[in-house]
Parts: C-alpha cells; structure tokens; sequence
C-alpha cells in the first residue's frame, strides 16, 4: 500500500532549485532558502559575505513581500537580485473566510498559484479544557530584530494565543475515509519555502508580535508530513531557525507513516509528535485508514517507541469518532488496552467527526462523546475532547478541501 501511496505523489515541486549553481533562468524564491543557500546567491552576485545575513533577515525577521521592501539591503543589490530572476516569493494569502468563533480559514497561493489552505485559531487549538502540553519553558517566541514588523519594544498590548493549521502537501494521498481533503487525491507536495510561508504570511496578516505573543504550530492541515518529508523538515528548520518560533509548540501529525517516524526520531531538533489512531483495533482502522494494510498499529506504536521524548513530553493520539464505527464501549476499552501497553507516555484528544459534502459517516451525539471519554478517564487514562473550530467556513479537522464559500 505504502508504494502505492509513495509512487503516487508526484512532486511537481519536490525542493527548492539550487542558486548560485546555475544561470537562473526563470524567477527563483528567496523564500524557503536557507543559509548555505542564500550565502550562494549572495556569492553569486559578488556581494560581501554580511549581506547574505542581511538577506536571511529581510526574509524571515522583517517578513519582506517584495526585493523593494528590503530596504536594508542597497538598492544595487535588490537590483541585481532582480536582474538575475529572484523574488521574494513569500506564499500570499488570496481568500479568507472568517467563522462566528475566530477562526480564520485561509486560501495561499504557492509558486504555481495553485493554493492551499491553512487555519488561525485564536485562543489555541480548540482543546477543551485549555490545557497546553507544552513542556517548554512557556515564554513568548524569540524577539524578533528592532525595527522588523514583530518588534513590540515600548508597546504594552496583552499577549496573544492562538494555533495555525499548517498544510504540508496540495490533496492528499492517505486516502481517509472521513477527510474532505482526501476527495482530492495527491496534487503535489510542497516546497520547504512554502510550507514555512504558510506561517509568516498568517504571521503578517494577523500582526503577531513574536516577542510577545504564544504561537503554537500544527502541521495538521492539508496532506500527510511524513509523505514529503525532506520539504516539511526543511520548513520546520526555517520556522525554528531564522523565523524564531519554538520546536516545542510545534506538533506534527501523521497518519502513521512508519519510515517517516523512524526518520523523525532521529532528528535532533523535532517537534512533538500526534499519531492520527482514530481506531482501537486494525480491522476498523483499515476500514477508514487504507493506510493501516501497509503499517498497522503495532508497526506504527513500534516505530515510536523509537523517538526519544523529552521529559515530560507524551505521544498525542489522535482520535475522530465516528458514529456507530468506532464509539462503542468496547471501542473504548480496547483502546485503553493498547494506550497502556504502547509502552510511552501518552494522552488522547477526541475529536468529534465534522460532516462535509461526500462524507457519509454519522456525527457521535454528545452524550456518547463524553461516555467515551469518561469511560477512557475512569481507566487512567488522559483524554480530551478538542472543540470543533471554524466549523461553519470548512476550517475543522478532515474539512479542508480549499471550499470557496
Ligand atoms: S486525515 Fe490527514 S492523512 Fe488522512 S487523508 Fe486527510 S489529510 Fe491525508
């Protein structure tokens, strides 16, 4: 299943090209390069070795839109930049749809204008009872430079919080049953430039001071991270080098994945981690995640038996339920039996099936929510429920599918 799934991405854009190593003959992105790369560009050009810092800041400090907001730059440099066919290429937002409960859904063009969707949800990620598991040390993100458009010096404005839904591939491959994306099939995975751009052109548009304000990351929107790896990891040394957002409020979800796992539990620097389970057992998993035929769940609570957790840090399970398919009891407690034989620490957040055009599963009625929780609670085990958000504009979990209403 898993070539299956593989051979089917076609990465159209598969990475960022490689400047400095060739004549750039079509108009190249500044952003989603990282250091080495625009230390090339600068060498390219012939300009002294600051200015490729002074470039990597533009882009991902002062969140520069175009060669011509760079005014830290000089302007013979921003012209011979032009001339030689780059730009800034920061992903830009085209639609917005805003729900009764804050949270904004967003259309974001990438380098072929095709777009993809992304989600602001003030307050956090709709968790119900406002708990963070963040075993960070809670401060705000790293300050951003003086005079770039984070810096909150000499401004006494109240802390803000919310989480982005970050997407990481254009469809998806996974197949779902219950995902509005997966209607879509694989159209193509995203580059490093614009899975981190996502961020910064939500960043921008909401006027987030990363000095001051809470920001957590989910890579939770739009495709599978582990199935474009190479580009998801890239944007997440973007996001927690040079744009300053913290690894530790970061999540990253996946299907389950298992070479992506093993991968992930190497990285040095990584996120933490949510495994979409959504079953108690492989017969129901595989009926609403094909997936499982390839990796099913004992291969994938192996695999993360391998990721070293920090302390505190605990494994998310990730559980849609799905009315008469897997909310029975017995549901809940055969999930109990593998959350407490899985080996690590680890909570579940419950999260109520949001309905979409095409789907054709039953929402869970409230009452057999909070059984299913209370009785995963009564036998030791952590769980939440995740309020539904931005469900009225398609914003919610499984409901992204670039809708344009
Ligand atoms: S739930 Fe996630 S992995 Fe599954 S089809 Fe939807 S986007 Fe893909």
């Amino acid at each position: 299943m898993a070539a299956t799934l593989e051979t089917r991405l076609l990465p159209i854009v598969s990475g960022q090209q490689q400047p400095g190593t060739a004549a750039v003959t079509r108009s190249v992105p500044l952003f989603g390069l990282h250091a080495e790369a625009l230390a090339a560009v600068n060498a390219r050009l012939g300009g002294p070795r600051f200015r490729a810092g002074q470039l990597e800041q533009a882009l991902y400090r002062q969140w520069a839109v175009s060669l011509d907001e760079m005014t830290a730059l000089p302007k013979p440099f921003r012209e011979q930049l032009h001339a030689a066919g780059y730009t800034v290429g920061l992903p830009e937002i085209t639609e917005t749809f805003r729900s009764t409960d804050g949270t904004e859904r967003y259309l974001i063009a990438g380098l072929d204008g095709q777009t993809v969707e992304t989600v602001w949800m003030p307050g956090g990620d709709g968790r119900e009872e406002g708990r963070e598991d963040d075993e960070g040390s809670g401060s705000a993100d790293a300050p951003p430079a003086a005079g770039a458009p984070g810096d909150t010096r000499g401004r006494n404005a109240p802390q803000r919080r919310a989480t982005i839904c970050v997407s990481s591939q254009i469809g998806c491959a996974v197949n779902c049953q219950f995902c509005l994306t997966a209607k879509m099939g694989i159209v193509r995975n995203l580059t490093p430039g614009e899975i981190a751009g996502q961020v910064v052109a939500v960043l921008k548009r909401q006027g987030v001071h990363l000095g001051r304000d809470r920001i957590n990351l989910v890579f939770m929107g739009m495709g599978e991270p582990f199935l474009n790896y190479d580009a998801w990891v890239g944007a997440f040394r973007l996001l927690t080098g040079p744009i300053g957002l913290q690894p530790s409020r970061m999540t990253v979800s996946t299907s389950g994945i298992v070479p992506g796992i093993l991968r992930f539990a190497e990285e040095p620097v990584r996120p933490k981690l949510a495994i979409s389970l959504n079953a108690s057992n492989d017969a129901v998993r595989e009926a609403i995640m094909p997936v499982t035929r390839k990796w099913d769940i004992a291969a994938i609570l192996e695999a993360v038996r391998a990721v070293p957790l920090r302390p505190r840090e605990k494994i998310t399970f990730e559980y849609v339920l799905l009315g008469g398919v897997n909310d029975h009891p017995h549901h809940a407690d055969e999930l109990v039996r593998l959350v407490r034989t899985a080996g690590f620490p680890s909570y579940v957040n419950l999260i109520v099936w949001n309905p979409g055009p095409g789907t054709s599963f039953a929402e869970p009625a409230q009452a057999e929510v909070d059984a299913f929780q209370n009785r995963l609670i009564s036998r030791g085990i952590t769980a939440y429920i995740r309020r539904p958000r931005g469900r009225d504009i398609y914003a919610a979990c499984g409901q992204l599918k670039r809708t344009t209403r």
